[in-house]
């Protein structure tokens, strides 16, 4: 029979996801001879010889048998002239040819059940190795130090396999075959237990050992994949206190991680789809509704209706829930305030020694610290919070390629880096906010590991618009380093372009809110709409909400009541509403006639349009928050107030030329502040801004002829602003877009900034 020869290349998720095994066992089920390899890029070479009709058999098993976590973006199959090279099938060793650009390192993978079985299996030898992982689970970012993927590239080259475990990784037919993470009791990392002073303490079990004291209301230090969490019981208030005051969070929500899924139904209301979120091999944190029966520890996410729940995604985390009758644990992110996350022994003894009661360490270096992801659900729709761990830095698939290989910086908040190279958009793992110089290396290493282990060349580098954010500052500094061109975008011109980017289409309306982001006017902007046409490179802000002044500039961000005060002093008699909440004003009465002097002046005073801090104003009138502790915060619970309010109000949104007015609704809230609930008022104000902000948009589509609406900015994060506005979109006969691939904040934000440097005309 005639043999044929044939060279695919395939590109996309490929690569340390047991692809080259699975091609492999494919290739001698179809009696195909050739060979399997790596390449320095993004893809898998593979040569096959064989009949026409195996090669098809094959081709098939390739599209519909391929491992789980394999994404396929192109198969390229090249017909060979010449003859028959080889006797039987192999896997060469990885190219370290490197000429093409667009790597794709897979992101952490969950414990997978095969693996999740072998550990409980007394039979197995891997039975209780707490890091048992295989060619489809286990860490890959976290631990790759340079591409392509392999053992010695990796943080595992410091444990050398046994001969068992060798066996396997050598044996074509073993599902460990070629897994770079093979490793068990014998040759792989160690866990180990010790006192804050870093002093061992002796047990044959240090896993449970560490779940009995997390158990018993001690907080300890847990090193993972990518970084250490701060743990501690869910249920108990006094460790719960303790570890509010040592992190100085005295409201912020700590994450939770339950023992299972049907735990967590205990708690929390789980929808099907948020099932399918919580048990996916990315195993976010996601925000679920608190059941009526919920019991944890109020103190674990005060005045939310919500409360971010991780189910257990490596051994170790499984086991510790072994020994203890505890639902779940907190399992906070260990890093200070505004820091980098831990990733050295040593760092976290220093760091965390004063804080925690017990460190439970492994002895495996990690080579990229990964916070976990946050997301949740609107309904059907997937929202990130945080897109992180499990996620990052898988490349988002763009319809269109990109002119220029750039990499956008980000913002101040919620930092992250992401390169967009050809229609592959990287974005790294969040690094946070970055404000001083600890978070400043973080993200200058993030960046430069995704430039190196992308393979990119990069060409242009864009940032914010803010002059002064240090985010701007260093890409200046790259952009004369390394000879780029510099770019700084529009914060809301940025978060438009990134919802255009990620659903293809060429012109928007786009509603963007936020807290705050600098416009091209110098002002503080947040409440925006805003018309993008991509083929004429036209963003612009075409309608807004009102201005309100912030006395005090961040003093009001800080303290909404003084935001409140700002937008209700000249249409309101506040005197007594003022004597009564004197004391959310930290200087009291002194601190009210300054700012009221200040108003009247029209000293010290920005002008914001920003959404937020209108949601902030109307948080303080209802008694929600009188001190912002953490980022969202009064909205956030203002949103929570909401949830299971009604539109007592019914108030129709005053337009006034191309501003939605907020005065109006503050007015109206403070004035029936004591005849309706502050649940229908917290919904009333909901329905007012997106009912208003839609309307306009409609209206501006309308006179521009566009068809489609989309929704950007944190804000978007809010699920009841966000169903109203669709409603009110969707019946005007409009499309209503949000975002799905990447969060709508300022996480999203370098993505943005890329996609105008990179897919809009210049
Ligand atoms: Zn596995
Ligand atoms: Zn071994």
């Amino acid at each position: 029979m005639a043999v044929v020869r044939v060279r695919i290349t395939v590109t996309g998720i490929v690569q340390g996801i047991g692809f080259r095994p699975f091609i492999y066992k494919a290739a001698v089920k179809n009696g195909l001879t050739g060979y399997v390899r790596n390449r320095g890029d993004a893809g898998v070479e593979i040569l096959l010889e064989g009949t026409q009709t195996s090669i098809k058999n094959f081709m098939q098993d390739l599209k519909e048998n391929k491992p789980p976590l394999a994404h396929i973006y192109r198969i390229i199959t090249k017909e060979l002239d010449g003859r028959e090279e080889y006797e039987k099938f192999i896997i060469h060793k990885s190219s370290a040819k490197a000429e093409l650009s667009g790597s794709v390192v897979p992101p952490d993978i969950a414990i997978c059940n095969e693996c999740l079985t072998e550990l409980r299996d007394p039979k197995d030898s891997r039975y209780e190795y707490f890091f048992i992982t295989c060619t489809n689970c286990g860490p890959r970012y976290t631990i790759i130090d340079r591409v392509p993927y392999d053992r010695e590239n990796t943080t595992m080259q410091d444990f050398p396999l046994c001969d068992f475990c060798k066996s396997e990784y050598t044996n074509p037919e073993n599902r460990r075959f070629h897994a770079q993470t093979v490793a068990d009791a014998k040759c792989g990392p160690k866990a180990y237990l010790t006192t804050p002073n870093g002093e061992l303490i002796e047990s044959d079990d240090p896993i449970r050992e560490a779940g009995k004291r997390l158990s018993e209301g001690y907080i300890v230090a847990v090193k993972g994949y990518g970084g250490f969490h701060v743990a501690t019981s869910t249920t108990k208030d006094d460790p719960l206190i303790r570890l509010r005051a040592v992190k100085h969070r005295s409201q912020k929500p700590f994450a939770i991680m339950a023992r299972d899924l049907e735990v967590t139904r205990t708690f929390a209301e789980v929808s099907k789809s948020e099932e399918k979120l919580l048990t996916s091999y990315s195993r976010p944190i996601v925000l679920l509704n608190k059941s009526d029966a919920y019991y944890l520890s109020d103190l674990v996410a005060p005045s939310l209706h919500n409360v971010g729940v991780m189910i257990p995604y490596t051994g170790l985390h499984y086991m510790l829930f072994d020994k203890v009758n505890d639902s779940a644990f907190v399992m906070t992110s260990a890093n200070p305030p505004n820091q980098p996350i831990i990733n050295d022994n040593e760092e976290a003894l220093r760091i965390l020694g004063k804080t925690v009661d017990y460190f439970l360490f492994h002895n495996r270096r990690i080579a990229q610290r990964c916070d976990d992801s946050v997301a949740r659900m609107h309904g059907r729709d997937l929202v990130f919070i945080r897109r992180s761990r499990g996620y990052a830095p898988a490349p988002i698939m763009l319809k269109e390629k990109a002119k220029q290989c750039i990499i956008g910086l980000g913002g101040e908040l919620n930092s992250t880096a992401c390169i967009l190279l050809e229609n592959k958009a990287f974005i790294s793992q969040h690094v946070g906010d970055v404000e001083n110089v600890e978070t400043k290396n973080f993200l200058e290493n993030a960046t430069k590991h995704l430039i190196r282990v992308t393979n990119s060349k990069i060409e242009a580098v864009a940032c914010d618009l803010h002059p002064k954010f240090t985010t701007t500052k260093l890409a200046q500094d790259l952009a004369e380093e390394n000879d780029w061109s510099l770019l700084p975008v529009q914060h809301h011109y940025a978060h438009t372009a990134a919802l255009m980017a990620e659903h293809d289409v060429k012109e928007i309306i786009g509603i963007c809110c936020d807290g705050y982001g600098y416009g091209t006017d110098g002002k503080a902007w947040g409440g925006e709409i805003l018309l993008s046409t991509q083929e004429t490179n036209c963003i612009k802000r075409i309608a807004h909400l009102e201005e309100q002044p912030l006395v005090g500039g961040d003093l009001a961000t800080r303290y909404p009541f003084r935001i409140a005060l700002g937008i209700l002093y000249k249409s309101a008699d506040t005197e007594e509403w003022l004597q009564k909440n004197k004391k959310y004003f930290p200087h009291g009465q002194k601190e009210i006639e300054i700012v009221l002097h200040q108003l009247e002046k029209g000293n010290n005073i920005i002008y914001t349009t920003s959404c937020g801090r209108v949601l902030d104003a109307v948080s303080a009138v209802l008694g929600l928050c009188h001190e912002r502790t953490y980022e969202g915060e009064p909205a956030m619970k203002l949103e929570s107030a909401a949830i299971k309010g009604r539109d007592i109000l019914g108030l129709k949104p005053m337009i006034k030329g191309s501003r939605l007015t907020t005065t109006h609704l503050l007015k109206e809230i403070f004035e029936k502040r004591e005849k309706y609930s502050v649940v229908d008022l917290a919904y009333s104000a909901h329905a007012y801004i997106a009912k208003g902000l839609a309307s306009l948009a409609v209206e501006k589509a309308s006179e521009h002829a566009i068809r489609t609406i989309g929704f950007s900015g944190g804000t978007a994060c809010n699920q009841i602003l966000t169903s109203i506005m669709r409603e009110v979109i969707e019946a005007a006969g409009l499309q209503f877009l949000v975002h799905t691939a990447v969060p709508p904040g300022d996480g999203g934000l370098s993505f943005g900034q890329a996609v105008v440097g990179g897919l809009f005309d210049s």
